[in-house]
């Protein structure tokens, strides 16, 4: 790949975090605040929850259709999370870098693992929240969870953060705006650097040097 055709591509983003920090609330914000930047919509063979919508949230499909996708390489990475799968499509991705936007990903750490050994140049950031109590309490808000099935939700989020030092940046979601800031700072400073600068300023620069 030409220099030139590298500085025009967007910049790929994977954001993980445990259920409960915060993550969905967040990256649909920056989304609304960012327009350069646009969010992957994985394929999950996990059931649709109220609320959510095909295409939307997810792309809802069977076991089967996910194995043929699997088989064929239509995913960029793909992992079992708790009893379901997830997939990121790779023709998704790709386009979208190509047009030069950035992509987010939001995924757990084995997809963030799968995705780095590809694209050495991803971008990763780990959501985390200011406690385990403070988790604890968003988890038992958030639904009317048995103590069980909050016990566990406490569990594999803990184990998912056990992974956060494999990230090249740390968010915490303890005061959602200035999060939400400390977010957006990550992508636009990307967007600053000076390959990119030289795709999108370029006829600036070269009435300047
Ligand atoms: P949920 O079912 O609650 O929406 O998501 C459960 C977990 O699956 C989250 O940690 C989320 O980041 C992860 N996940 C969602 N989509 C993907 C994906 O395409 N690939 C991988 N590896 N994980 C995903």
């Amino acid at each position: 790949m030409s220099s030139a055709t590298a500085a025009a591509r967007g910049v790929l983003y994977i954001v993980s975090a445990p259920s409960g920090a915060g993550k969905s609330s967040l990256v649909n914000a920056l989304i609304k605040r960012l327009s350069f930047v646009f969010l992957s919509i994985s394929h999950t063979t996990r059931p649709m929850r109220p609320g959510e919508t095909q295409g939307e949230h997810y792309h809802f499909v069977t076991s089967r259709v996910f194995e043929q996708m699997a088989e064929q390489g239509d995913f960029l990475e793909y992992a079992r999370v708790f009893d379901n799968h997830y997939g990121t499509s790779r023709s998704y991705v790709e386009r979208e870098l190509d047009k030069g936007h950035d992509v987010i990903l939001e995924i757990d750490w084995q997809g963030a693992r799968q995705v780095r050994a590809q694209m050495p140049e991803a971008q990763s950031i780990f959501i985390l929240p200011p406690s385990l109590e403070a988790l604890q309490e968003r988890l038992e808000k958030r639904a009317q969870d048995s103590a069980d099935v909050i016990a566990r939700r406490m569990r594999d989020a803990r184990s998912e953060m056990s992974h956060y030092d494999e990230y090249n940046y740390l968010v915490i979601n303890d005061d959602f705006y200035k999060a939400l800031d400390d977010l957006c700072s990550i992508f636009i400073a990307q967007r600053m650097r000076t390959p990119m600068q030289q795709r999108l300023r370029g006829d600036l620069l070269d009435g300047l040097v």
